[in-house]
C-alpha cells in the first residue's frame, strides 16, 4: 500500500499517511493533531527543517517577523491561500525573531520571504508580499 510521509507540525513526529486517507483528515498518531489542515501553521526550526527533508506532500514556508509590516499585510493573503490550496500543499509560517538561526541557514536576505519545498528539497523562493491569488499562482507553478 502507498504511503506517504507527513511531518506532524505539531510534535515534529514523521507519520506515514496511506495515500487514500490523505483526504479524510489524517491525524498525528502520536499527539492526535490534524495533519493536513488548510491552516498556515506557525512552526519552529527543528520542524521545518524536518518537514522539508521528509515529507511526500509538498511544504511552503512564509518567513515572517512580527515587526515586518509587508509581512503582517501579507499573513491573511497566506492564509486564504493556505485554505484554497488545502490537500495540494501545507502551507507554514516561520518567525524569524524566534528562530535567528533560520536566517543563515536558509540564507533568507529579507522577509517576507516564501520558500518551497518538495522532494526533499528546494523549488523555488520568492521574496515580498503577495495577494493570496498571487500566492496561489506562485505555489502551483513552484511544486
Ligand atoms: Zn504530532
Amino acid at each position: 500500500m502507498a504511503s506517504r510521509k507527513l511531518t506532524c507540525l505539531s510534535c515534529g513526529q514523521v507519520n506515514r499517511v496511506p495515500e487514500e486517507r490523505l483526504g479524510a483528515g489524517p491525524k498525528c498518531g502520536t499527539c492526535g493533531a490534524g495533519l493536513i489542515s488548510g491552516k498556515a501553521v506557525e512552526i519552529d526550526l527543528a520542524t521545518l527543517q524536518k518537514a522539508a527533508r521528509n515529507d511526500d506532500l509538498p511544504l511552503v514556508v512564509d518567513f515572517w517577523a512580527p515587526w515586518c509590516g509587508p509581512c503582517r499585510m501579507m499573513a491573511p493573503e497566506f492564509a486564504k491561500a493556505a485554505d484554497s490550496l488545502a490537500g495540494q500543499v501545507r502551507m507554514v509560517k516561520l518567525n524569524t525573531e524566534e528562530n535567528p538561526q533560520a536566517g543563515a541557514l536558509y540564507n533568507i536576505r529579507g522577509i517576507p520571504t516564501m520558500a518551497a519545498f518538495a522532494g526533499g528539497r528546494e523549488r523555488k523562493r520568492q521574496s515580498g508580499a503577495m495577494p493570496a491569488a498571487g500566492i496561489v499562482d506562485w505555489v502551483k507553478g513552484a511544486v
